[in-house]
């Protein structure tokens, strides 16, 4: 049988008890990691087991664990589970994220702070201790690079969002601080790229969709013309953390649908 395209390698997927980051965990698992399903708190702890559960009911490894990413203590202790549990770090999917949505004049600086705590001081957070752990291994030959960063991005890495001002900076932030640290660490044989969904159907965006009325709005911002799923994003990420991608480094794989086409010149301007 041909070898899995992730067999025996770890990874850590960050918010991974729904949406688009269970998604990368059970695609992952389907190729052959061992994954951490990370979740950030008690309430969400049921859901992530329900994700390791279907994981190991497919004949895979996963384990969940709580973590709140913006907290450096709790990061930290994180890859040191994984270490001790699958006795390695190979891929990390840095997931976690959330919105706190207001108008600019009235975003208390709470608003902002969460948002970019966790979507962007998170990321930080995991991507600093993931290299620190594939500098110490190197390439041993199980994958072709030392270790792999996915970060989650959004559109809104390049498209502003008015009334999301505390979300599309912190993606805006994703996106420089991953092509920093991709340069960083190539010389290493690390490999940091980012995806950058459109619209996918999860709860962050349930709003956008959960009507007809919603989704018909929705989809003339999409020329594809469907909200996307989360295995749309899921297999972007095996791809890109896979050997297939071993030339790929410091770059953003936009999944959106044509999204980010200017759609509204469609039927010329
Ligand atoms: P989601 O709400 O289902 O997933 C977000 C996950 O992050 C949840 O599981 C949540 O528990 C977790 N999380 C929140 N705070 C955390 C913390 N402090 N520590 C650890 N985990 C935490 O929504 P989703 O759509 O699956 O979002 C996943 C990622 O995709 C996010 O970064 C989001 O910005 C990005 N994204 C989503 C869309 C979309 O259309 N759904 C589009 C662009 C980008």
């Amino acid at each position: 049988m041909e070898k899995r395209k992730l067999e025996g390698q770890v990874a850590i997927i960050t918010g991974s008890s729904s949406g688009i980051g269970a998604g990368c965990a059970k695609e992952m698992a389907r190729a052959g990691a061992a994954v951490i399903v990370n979740y950030p708190v008690p309430q969400a702890q049921a859901m992530a087991e329900q994700v390791a559960a279907d994981i190991i009911a497919e004949g895979n490894k996963a384990v969940a664990y709580k973590c709140d990413v913006s907290k450096e203590d709790e990061v930290i202790a994180m890859f040191k589970f994984a270490e001790d549990q699958f006795g390695r770090v190979d891929i990390l999917v840095n997931n976690a994220g959330l919105q706190k949505d207001a108008k600019f004049t009235e975003m208390t600086l709470d608003q902002w702070n969460f948002v970019i705590g966790v979507n962007l001081t998170g990321q930080f957070l995991c991507a600093r201790e993931a290299i620190r752990i594939f500098m110490k291994k190197g390439v041993d030959g199980v994958s072709k690079a030392a270790g792999k960063i996915i970060c989650m991005s959004s559109v809104h890495e390049v498209i502003p969002w008015a009334g999301h001002a505390n979300y599309a900076a912190s993606k805006g932030g994703v996106m420089l601080m991953m092509k920093t640290i991709a340069q960083e660490y190539a010389p290493h044989r690390i490999r940091i790229n980012s995806i950058a969904p459109g619209a996918i159907a999860t709860p962050i965006n349930k709003d956008a969709w959960d009507t007809a009325e919603h989704l018909q709005q929705l989809l003339k911002l999409i020329p594809e013309k469907r909200i996307g799923q989360v295995e749309d994003v899921a297999k972007a990420a095996v791809f890109l953390a896979s050997d297939d991608a071993d030339y790929i480094n410091g770059t953003t794989l936009f999944v959106d649908g044509g999204m980010t086409l200017y759609p509204g010149f469609e039927d010329n301007g």
